[in-house]
């Protein structure tokens, strides 16, 4: 194989382009009818009322701690294996994330551990869907449910997952999905947070745009037709109509992404399955399905892994650790005093774990070159 293969790459096509170079013919490039569209599509796939986009995940993942009135001094369970973005949003509206442990069967939160960490302070959990895999989340519900808690699910890796039978999306108080170029369907930079909830809908809205309303039945004062209120501090956080007319012509290849996702991940475990020195991805229980942002393999604590990374790359072969542990990041041992030992699952899940390429535009014909230099690791 004589191109490098990356780990991850976003699938854009003339369509995208052409629906793109239309948007910048018009005069609202930004706070146009795009937006309300592609949010639209989006809470529609998941079949729920509410969507409300954001110029990143991370302003989404803000803007749902905000919208659930978390602050000074609450508390937000989350997972040490993920993007620092879902614990980080905890920290912008002044709380505390408290991580708690992986399952060692699906590398998802372990949900076994969630009560043990919660406290007076606790205001909610913030499950992430790891690689795509759905977390149950009706497990996490009793829980939630039991001690008043809202969960904000980082769906960012699971857009398409399937928990029996319902959309990711559909069940979480908020879910967040991201549109970064390698996630499942990009808008460049993009978010969204799907809801059901008319006030974590308003709150939304509000707080990507100033704090801002033009809602005449929301204004203190007299609706002139210039009038508008800064009712609360929100920021710019809005995605452009540019934004989501690639999101849009994005949204109507998000079924066929999905079946490539899912049939290279098939492939991939018919043949790396065989190997006694790996762990391919766990798969969901009957009636789910596996949205497959990543494909992350765990290798045998004899396997030297940087050694299997540069093997892997002089053959062409991209690769990608997910991820250095949230809390062994320098500001999260700085400020919080996590240490080395806090969470033995996720750091030895860290220390094993290399993701293989996986992403719509991946050919078979490069997959099979893929597989066949893992197949030749040391042999
Ligand atoms: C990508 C990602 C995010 C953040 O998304 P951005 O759009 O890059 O801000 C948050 N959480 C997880 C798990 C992610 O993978």
């Amino acid at each position: 194989m004589k191109n490098f293969i990356p780990y991850g790459r976003q699938f854009i096509d003339e369509d995208d382009i052409k629906a793109v170079k239309e948007i910048l013919h018009l005069v609202l490039i930004t706070q146009g009818p795009r937006i309300d569209e592609f949010e639209a599509r989006v809470a529609d796939f998941c079949q729920m009322p509410y969507a409300v986009a954001f110029n990143s995940g991370t302003s989404a993942l803000h803007g749902a701690m905000y919208a659930a009135g978390i602050g000074e001094g609450d508390e937000v369970i989350t997972t040490p294996l993920t993007f620092v973005a879902t614990a980080n949003a905890a920290l912008y509206v002044g709380a505390k994330p408290v991580f708690v442990d992986i399952d060692r069967d699906n590398y998802c939160i372990d949900i076994e551990q969630i009560e043990a960490a919660i406290t007076p302070r606790t205001k909610a959990i913030a499950p992430v869907d790891y690689a795509g895999y759905p977390v149950n989340i009706s497990r996490i519900r009793e829980i939630a449910d039991k001690h008043n808690l809202v969960i904000i699910e980082d769906a960012a890796h699971a857009l398409g997952a399937i928990r029996q039978g319902k959309m990711v999306g559909a069940e979480a108080d908020m879910t967040m999905f991201s549109f970064h170029p390698v996630k499942h369907i990009t808008t460049g930079e993009g978010g969204v947070i799907v809801c059901n909830n008319p006030e974590y809908y308003r709150r939304l809205k509000s707080f990507r745009s100033h704090g801002i309303t033009k809602d005449t039945e929301l204004l203190e004062g007299y609706p002139y037709p210039w009038y508008y209120e800064m009712q609360e501090l929100g920021y710019n956080f809005r995605i452009t109509d540019i934004q989501c007319a690639l999101g849009i012509s994005q949204m109507n290849k998000l079924e066929g992404f999905l079946s490539k996702r899912r049939l290279l991940a098939a492939r991939y475990e018919q043949a790396l399955g065989k190997l006694k020195w790996l762990r391919i991805p766990p798969t969901p229980s009957e009636g789910s399905l596996h949205a497959y942002h990543l494909y992350p393999l765990l290798l045998d604590a004899d396997i030297n892994r940087l050694d299997f990374y540069n093997y892997l790359k002089e053959n062409n072969v991209g690769s990608q650790v997910h991820y250095f542990p949230v809390h062994l990041q320098p500001y999260y041992r700085k400020n919080f005093a996590y240490k080395v030992g806090d969470f033995p699952n996720a750091e030895d899940f860290y220390e094993r774990q290399l993701s293989m390429p996986l992403f719509p535009g991946l050919t078979m014909e490069e997959q099979e070159w893929v597989i066949k230099v893992i197949e030749g690791y040391g042999g």
